[in-house]
Parts: structure tokens; sequence; C-alpha cells
């Protein structure tokens, strides 16, 4: 019997690999026993503890909920690396109770996320679903230009709030500035940010056009945006939300977009994911909705998935990870 690591990686990465001219995960392949899911569907629960069973590490996605009843099912388990930089899925505590090290992907999916966040800005504002659908569904062969046709709302000129001033945060205000807005941030810790003026949450709200939120989510950024929160924005602004969908009260948001207190709506996350096909959101033609698209670019794909790669093997090679969310653990392991 082999006397190496047995690790489990929640998705075979083959598809970036043929991009990326590579087998992503090599370097696993040649330090450890590697079991890797291969099916397009994610692996439900019970597969994930049969899988987990006796695995040193695992590389999981997003979409793996890593909580302590399983973390309990899998007494081996040394090192999670997740293909993300949120770690709202997995059960920080109790990883690091149980001294599991989790290893995240900070840092390279920030520009190409922040790059959605302004692609969802210009889009909501500029109306980009609505009239590429009317010219796909052969309406305006039918039509001709009209002079107020798809009008929609200036990004420069306007005021851009941005609520949660991290490292995505901070590169939204650094592509609103090349764009002419003025930007207001606010973050729990009072960041000084070169070019956003930091205001009070509800100044923000009361004073910005667009609202972009950047917080992680986590206890108390959970339903921040409530139904008092929309209500306390500018009638018509936009609401941009590239963070986490558990940030935003969904009910709220249909409400705000049926009553026309929201403008619209560009969100690339949700409550619960995949978006169920007939969710009220789909509705309303102002809201642009992309299916957590974030920072699927090839490059910063690909860059995650050798950050997720070096993480694990430094965990299974007891060495530090490169970007540990919970250092702590290590006092905690056996
Ligand atoms: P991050 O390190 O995940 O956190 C961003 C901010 O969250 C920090 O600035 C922090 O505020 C704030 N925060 C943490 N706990 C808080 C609390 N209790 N109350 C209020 N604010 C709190 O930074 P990031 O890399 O910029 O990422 C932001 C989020 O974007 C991630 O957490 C992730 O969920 C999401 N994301 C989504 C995609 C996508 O595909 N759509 C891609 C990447 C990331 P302070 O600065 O004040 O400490």
């Amino acid at each position: 019997m082999s006397n190496q690591p047995r690790v489990f990686i929640s998705d075979a990465m083959e598809g970036l690999s043929e991009r990326a001219g590579r087998d992503l995960l090599s370097p696993l392949r040649a330090r450890a026993e590697c079991e890797i899911w291969s099916l397009a569907r994610r692996p439900d629960r019970e597969e994930l503890e049969a899988a987990l069973g006796a695995a040193d590490g695992w590389l999981c996605m997003l979409t793996d909920p890593v909580d302590e009843a399983l973390m309990a099912a899998c007494p081996q388990l040394r090192v999670v690396s997740s293909f993300s930089v949120g770690i709202d899925h997995i059960d920080l505590a109790a990883a690091t109770r149980r001294g599991i090290l989790v290893g995240n992907t900070p840092g390279v999916l920030t520009e190409t996320t922040a790059d959605l966040a302004f692609a969802l800005l210009l889009a909501a504002a500029r109306r980009m679903g609505e009239a590429g659908a009317y010219l796909r569904a052969g309406a305006w062969a039918e039509s001709q230009w009209e002079i107020d046709a798809f009008v929609g709302q200036d990004l420069h000129g306007a005021t851009l709030g941005i609520v949660g001033l991290g490292p995505i945060g901070q590169a939204v205000a650094r592509r609103a500035a090349g764009f002419g807005m003025e930007v207001l941030g606010w973050s729990r810790s009072g960041r000084a940010v070169p070019g956003v003026r930091a205001v009070a949450f509800d100044a923000l709200l009361a004073e910005s056009d667009f609202v972009s939120l950047h917080v992680a989510l986590v206890a108390e950024t959970r339903g921040l945006m409530d139904a008092r929160a929309l209500a306390a924005m500018k009638p018509g602004a936009v609401l941009v939300n590239t963070a986490r969908g558990g940030i935003v009260d969904e009910e709220a948001l249909v409400d705000a977009l049926r009553s026309g207190q929201l403008g619209a709506v560009g969100l690339d996350v949700y409550a619960q994911e995949p978006l169920s096909a007939d969710h009220p959101l789909l509705a309303f033609p102002n809201a642009v909705l992309m299916p957590h698209i974030g920072s699927a670019s090839v490059r910063t794909r690909v860059r995650m998935a050798d950050l997720a790669v070096e993480n694990l093997v430094a965990g299974l090679e007891g060495r530090a990870l490169p970007e540990c969310a919970n250092p702590a653990a290590r006092e905690a392991a056996p």
C-alpha cells in the first residue's frame, strides 16, 4: 500500500487544463493518491463523505459545504484548499478547532472580479441586456432607430457607493475614477482609500446613484442590504452585487425592483445557486443576471487553480500555506 497522502479533488479541471496547455493537477498527482470528481454535476453529501472518509487533503469548490459534521466524518483531514477567495461555505471556526488548515485564493482574482462589477454597472446603467434581447428577437429589424429607445443612465458624473473596501472594492474604485465618477466608500474598519470619500453606511446609500457590494459574507453582513437599506437608497438607483448573494435580502430586492425604488440591478451571485429557473428576478428586464462568473477569465482561473494546488501541496508537506485563512489551526493540529 502506498504511503503517499490521499487527496480528494472536487473538480477534474479538464477544460481549464486544456486551455492552460498543461495538467493543472500534476503537482498533486506527483505527491498524493488523488481521487478526482469528474462528473458534470456536483457531488452530493453522501458522495463527499465517501470520497473524503480517508482523505488527508481536499481541493474543494465554493459549491461544497465544508461544515462541522462533514469534517467530523473525515478524521484524517488536515488541509482544505478552496478554489475561491470567499470562504463562507466553510465553517472556519470548526476547521480551526479541529486543526484543519484552510487555504483560499485571494489576490489573483481581484482585478478580474472588479472588471465584472464594472461590466454589470455599465450593462445595468445602459440597459444592455434589454437592448441586446430586443435586437436578437428581431424587434429592431421590424422597427427603426428611435430617439428614446433604451435610454439609460450615465456613469460619468454619477456617484458610486462602494460597500466594503477590501481588494476588490478598491479595484472597483480605481476603475470608477477613470470613468469620472465621484466615489464614496464604507467599510467597518473605516479604511482610508485614495480617491474614495469615506462615509457612514446610510449616507452612502442616500447619496449614491450606483451601489456596488464588496464585503465578505459573514454573520454581520448577512442581509446587510435588507428592505430598510434598499429603501434608504436614492429612488431609481442601481445596485450591483458581485460579492455573495446572502448579503442581499432577495425578497426585498424583488419588491424594490417591482416598486421602481431600484432602477436596475446587476447580479453575479444569489442566495441559492444555481438560480432556479422560475426565480422572480428573471421576470425583470432591468435585472442583468450573470451565473457567478466574477473570476471567469482563463488567466485568472488558471492562477486560482495554481494557488489552490500550491496551498494543498504545502499543507500536505507540513509547510505554511501560501494563502491560509486560519493559521491558528496549526496550534490545534494533532
Ligand atoms: P475579502 O477579504 O473577502 O473581504 C472584503 C471585505 O469584507 C473587507 O474589506 C472587510 O472589511 C469586509 N468584512 C469582513 N467582515 C466584515 C464584517 N463583519 N462587517 C463588515 N465588513 C466585513 O475581500 P475581496 O477579495 O475584496 O472579496 C470580497 C468578496 O467578493 C469575497 O469575500 C467573495 O465573497 C466575493 N468574490 C466574489 C467573486 C465572484 O465570482 N463573484 C469573486 C471573488 C470574490 P474591512 O476592510 O473593514 O476589514
